[in-house]
């Protein structure tokens, strides 16, 4: 056994409670079968329920109680019934990003065997790529204001903020990922033609930063046809790296083009390790299906995994990606992919095969 590691286990609302233990008995089963030694902590607040009951989301030492954790492995908050959006993101999951400086967002994009895809002519290997989004700065800043408001000489400002810092960093982490792979190759997305300040000085880092990768073969390309060839020819990718909203967007667009939203990932990732990262998956809440047993746990087990692959145990990472692959083509398979399986019916069969 190597050192302990310690996972906070944040489940949150709504489907975030049903398939949080999916994800945990996935890894865990992981972790046995590698040796790896996982402690579980297991977290009620940062929930709309907790909120409920005390007038907040999280406890006023939520930072300590995090802070010498390895992984946040989190569900899905927000119950808009109940308690405004703003109050229920704000309140947990953006304070996590924010103080725990979780300056990355991943989002692995890949198409399966046995999944409908919804562009036609695909096939299982042709979409396979990482998105990275710049998460702390860039387009979402409350610099700005508004002036004569309520007149017809109303003037709004809103500014873009980069730093040298903030650019590299998330620079530095794609063509670290990029030269890591198989292909070698960065997309950087970019709109230098149409932003003229910001933009050009970001290819200009992406230059900068690339010195010191010579292997990876990179590929700027401006935002619009970029969105269009995720559609049109999703195989030309294998890391993209852009700024917060381009980042934003294309991490959406990208999953949608895999299929259904129950199968995708994400990970928040401090990469210096300075806090915790967080693993979640994309999809929210689902109030509409909450209660019924059917969500679909594996985004929640696919972000596990990432958590095991950053937590550095490739090979467990890998062996529940082979699980998933396995039971994406020959089944059983929950009512979002055609089927009728349970959310725990498919943790189950994933845990049997890692
Ligand atoms: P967000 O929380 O991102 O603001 P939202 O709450 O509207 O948005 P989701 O909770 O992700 O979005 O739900 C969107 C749709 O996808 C719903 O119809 C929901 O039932 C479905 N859905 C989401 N996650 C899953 C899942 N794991 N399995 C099956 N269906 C899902
Ligand atoms: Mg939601």
């Amino acid at each position: 056994m190597g050192k302990l590691l310690r996972v906070a286990a944040i489940p949150g609302d709504g489907i975030g409670k049903e398939v949080m233990p999916e994800g945990l008995r996935v890894v865990q089963a992981a972790a046995t079968r590698f040796d790896i030694d996982l402690s579980v902590e297991h977290i009620e607040w940062a929930s709309c329920d907790y909120y409920a009951a005390t007038g907040s989301m999280m406890p006023s030492n939520w930072k300590s109680q995090l802070q010498s954790m390895d992984a946040i492995y989190f569900g899905a908050v927000g119950w808009p019934a109940t308690v405004p959006d703003h109050i229920s993101l704000w309140g947990s999951l953006l304070k996590f990003r924010r103080e725990f400086d979780q300056y990355i967002n991943l989002r692995p994009v890949r198409l399966f065997e046995g999944v409908p895809c919804p562009l036609s002519n695909r096939k299982p290997g042709d979409i396979n790529y990482f998105v990275v989004r710049e998460n702390t700065e860039g387009e979402y800043t409350n610099l700005g204001g508004v002036m004569y408001p309520g007149t017809d000489r109303e003037i709004v400002i809103q500014e873009s903020v980069y730093s040298r810092y903030g650019a590299d960093r998330v620079l530095k982490y794609a063509f670290e990922l990029a030269a890591g792979r198989e292909r070698k190759h960065l997309t950087v997305a970019t709109k230098s033609n149409g932003i003229a300040i910001s933009m050009p000085w970001w290819d200009s880092r992406a230059d900068a930063v690339g010195d010191n990768y010579p292997t990876v073969a990179v590929d700027k390309q401006h935002i619009d046809i970029l969105s269009a060839r995720f559609v049109l020819q999703p195989g030309r990718f294998d890391v993209v790296v852009a700024s917060n909203l381009f980042g934003d967007i294309l991490s959406d667009l990208g999953p949608a083009t895999t299929g259904t939203i129950g199968l995708a990932p994400s990970a928040n990732l401090n990469p210096e390790r300075n806090f915790p990262s967080l693993f979640e998956p994309v999809h929210g809440s689902a109030p509409d299906i909450y209660g019924k047993g059917i969500a679909n746990p594996i985004a929640m087990i696919w972000s596990g995994a990432l958590m095991l692959d950053f937590l550095g145990h490739r090979q467990a990472h890998d062996a529940i990606l082979r699980a998933i692959e396995a039971v994406l083509r020959d089944g059983p398979h929950t009512p979002d992919l055609g089927g009728k399986a349970s959310t725990e019916q498919i943790g189950r069969a994933i845990e049997q095969l890692v």
